[in-house]
């Protein structure tokens, strides 16, 4: 019996995101295609090259990407909006970056390309975002980009046999909007070409094809079962062996569909359900070849290496085991080498891409030639696993016991909302429909500039820190001027919402270059949560304090939630998310308390990334709920009766967490509205939710600046769906990315679209 090691796919942006400087330079139009082309070739052959030298036997192609991988494979089977007036054979790269990122003006192709990108969306619960599929009815597919060929002759010319990546054909319409079809309907003709497409791989050599089908770890209906049936039932009896491969999930109860399934192959997630193996070992016919996802590919700890091995020492012993990671490793970061800042005793718990594959491969010896054969790698895993239990930077008794001395009162605001908001009104004094933003003003090339040089230590705390007032009495004298009715100070001192907290609390480290792909060109370099979280030191009251300073009008406290924070970091895996949760909580509670013993009347705790926590199955949701919103509570509820409490949430779908939203009990929320012409106050206004309500009434995503009356139109309609005395006038969101010159003709409209509304109250 032997076990061999597979990757499933490699981060694609670069050690140094030399993907993402290739693309932009290219989209700045300073660099050729075939300079972009060839930068892409170098890094896929050192992906190969690097992977295989760190011992994977199986190695993946396609599984790179200029832009995404989901769109790379609507250019494959020619799935491309009918706005973009294609009528070639081929999508090529100016049509490929169009879909992508939308184009303006016919281009050096001769394309009309004034046309909007295709809508991004979450990948399953990751931060990485792909681009939607949009099918219509009549929707042919044939293959209109040869990639996924290509790149499996680049490989062979290298001297790499590949096991090429290619998205399932029912994920990929179960992922994809359909415009006057059902996109499943589409699946006979879909099947087709990726029948015409396996072919074509086994042709060029290919024996094994890794079919990624991650749907399967979600509920399905029993149309999207009969999918998976048709499919493989077509798709798995010619051609190459395919791999199915599923992640983020279980396959709970799709466990017997996949059993029936005519594949060759079959890889189960063991981190997030390792309960599965057994299961399926027992269903799974003895020549249907397993691949083991052990390694987390999600987040960055090192495994218990001896552990894992006594797991899987008597499967490895009666049959053939492919060890790999639980995903692609596209959700890590590539290499904990380049992290030489990071506190060397937390950097010895850490695991990135490549160390991941080490740790397969020294796993796969161990299997294959016994327990001595990776001595070395095993022993390091062992003391390394064992110095982390146990560490002191980990556990903190404080933490704990403020944790389990928690009770009702600590989750719950002394009095009703309906009696907060008397005693909120006689404080603020404010006018109907009152005025606020999100938060952030823009971060301008001279904060960044100023910031970095600060980072770089070319100015001093002072000088930077006097930039920084500069800044922000501007902001606060300005939104003064143009009569806003509470104001906010800007956040110039912040980098990020979650890093700038994150930097400030006690348990969470910080990587140089621990780049991960957001989007596109965009990365993120997510903190890790490694130990206990406290807070050692007010982070905010500062600049908050200085910019009340600067005026009489209220100066709304700005803070980032302990859900959004938790979601938007490597988490540990030594407790569960949810006392992480708890634990960021009481520290947030902590600088609320203190923004409003500095005397701040308004508080705000941002959510942002609490609907995308849901987990990706119904049955998880409400006890995820439950404790995201507790987490939200134990936050909020320690402040009196007359400090007002804000959140906000950038998103527009509410139907599904309304009531976790009432249950948060935040005196006011803002969301996102402007560009859903308000039904989505409809969850709102159906479940009769009694606290105010901002709905954003401008789209801060686009430069375009809103006239009056688009304004007072979408409040008129908000005041259909809510009672107008429960409404906010404020823009979808932060304004961050925006420049000074949209967002000030764009305020100063607002006001006057609330003031216009005041007229009619
Ligand atoms: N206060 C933050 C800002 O204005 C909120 C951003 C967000 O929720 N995404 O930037
Ligand atoms: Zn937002």
């Amino acid at each position: 019996m032997t076990v061999s090691v597979a990757t499933l796919g490699f981060p694609r942006i670069g050690l140094r995101r030399e993907l993402k400087f290739a693309l932009e330079s290219y989209w700045a139009g300073k660099s050729t295609l075939s300079e972009l082309q060839i930068s892409a070739a170098g890094l896929r052959a050192l992906n190969w090259t690097r992977q295989k030298a760190l011992g994977a036997d199986i190695l993946p192609s396609n599984d790179f990407s200029l832009y995404d991988h989901v769109l790379d494979t609507s250019a494959m089977i020619g799935a491309v909006p009918a706005r973009f007036d294609w009528d070639s054979d081929t999508v090529d790269s100016d049509l490929y970056f169009a879909m992508a990122r939308g184009a303006q003006g016919p281009s050096a192709c001769g394309h009309s390309h004034d046309t909007t990108a295709q809508e991004m969306t979450k990948w399953f619960d990751t931060n990485y975002h792909f681009m939607v599929p949009e099918l219509t009815a009549g929707q042919t597919f044939r293959i209109a980009s040869t990639k996924i060929f290509d790149e499996f002759e680049e490989a062979k010319a290298l001297g790499y046999t590949t096991r090429p990546v290619l998205l399932g054909p029912v994920s990929y319409l179960m992922l994809a909007k359909g415009k006057a079809v059902e996109p499943l309907a589409l699946l006979p003709q879909l099947l087709d070409t990726y029948a015409e497409i396996l072919a074509r791989l086994a042709k060029a050599g290919a024996e094994w094809v890794q079919i990624d089908e991650p749907c399967l770890v979600l509920d399905l209906t029993t149309e999207q079962r009969t999918a998976f049936e048709r499919a493989y039932a077509r798709l798995a009896t010619r051609g190459p062996k395919l791999m199915l491969t599923t992640y983020f999930g279980g396959l709970g109860d799709n466990l017997d569909l996949v059993a029936d399934l005519p594949v060759h192959g079959l890889h189960l997630d063991l981190v997030r359900a390792p309960e599965q193996l057994e299961p399926a070992v027992a269903k799974l016919q003895p020549h249907v070849l397993l691949s083991l996802g052990v390694i987390d590919g999600r987040n960055i700890w090192r495994s218990n290496l001896p552990d894992l091995y006594w797991r899987l020492k008597e499967l490895a012993g009666k049959r053939d085991l492919i060890l790999a990671p639980s995903c692609s490793l596209l959700h890590t970061p590539v290499d904990l080498a380049l992290e030489t800042g990071l506190d060397p005793e937390i950097a010895q718990w850490l695991s990135f891409a490549v160390q991941k594959i080490e740790e397969l491969a020294a796993l796969a010896k161990a299997l294959n030639e016994g327990e001595d054969a990776s001595f070395a790698a095993f022993s390091a895993s062992r003391i390394a696993a064992v110095a982390r239990q146990t560490s002191a930077k980990i556990h903190n008794a404080e933490v704990a016991s403020r944790l389990a001395a928690l009770d009702e009162r600590a989750t719950h605001r002394t009095s009703s909302f309906a009696a907060r908001r008397e005693v909120q009104q006689a404080r603020l004094a404010l006018p109907a429909y009152p005025t606020t933003t999100i938060g952030s003003f823009p971060q301008t090339p001279e904060v960044r500039k100023a910031r970095s040089a600060h980072i770089k230590g070319e100015i001093d705390d002072a000088a930077y820190e006097q930039y920084l007032r500069v800044e922000t009495r501007a902001a606060v004298k300005w939104q003064e001027e143009i009569g806003l009715d509470v104001l906010v100070h800007g956040e110039f001192e912040r980098n990020d919402m979650v890093q700038y907290f994150g930097e400030q609390l006690a348990g969470f480290a910080f990587t140089r270059a621990g780049w991960v792909q957001s989007y596109g060109s965009r990365c993120v370099r997510p903190p890790i949560l490694y130990g206990d979280v406290s807070r050692p030191y007010p982070m905010t009251v500062d600049w908050w304090r200085y910019a009340q300073e600067q005026t009489d009008k209220p100066m709304k406290g700005m803070l980032t939630g302990p859900v959004t924070i938790l979601n938007w970091s490597f988490v540990r895996d030594d407790q569960p998310r949810e006392t992480s949760c708890r634990q960021i909580a009481l520290a947030i509670r902590d600088e609320v308390q203190d923004l409003e013993a500095a005397g701040a009347a308004i508080i705000q705790i941002d959510e942002a990334a609490l609907r995308e926590g849901l987990p990706l199955r119904r049955s998880e949701w409400q006890h995820y709920l439950d404790w995201a919103v507790e987490s939200f509570r134990i936050t909020s509820s320690g402040v009196r009766d007359d400090t007002q409490i804000h959140t906000h949430m950038c998103y527009s779908e509410f139907n599904d967490i309304i009531r976790a939203i009432g249950a948060m009990d935040a005196d006011v929320i803002s969301i996102e509205t402007a560009r859903s012409q308000m039904e989505l106050l409809d969850a709102f206004a159906s479940y009769a939710y009694p606290n105010e309500i901002g709905p954003g009434v401008y789209d801060i995503h686009s430069p375009r600046i809103p006239a009056v009356r688009e304004m007072t139109d979408l409040l008129t309609l908000a005041g259909k769906h809510v009672p107008p005395q429960q409404i906010w006038v404020n823009p979808d969101c932060g304004l961050k990315t925006r420049k000074w010159d949209d967002v000030r003709p764009a305020l100063v409209a607002m006001v006057a679209a609330a003031q216009a509304m005041r007229t009619k109250v």
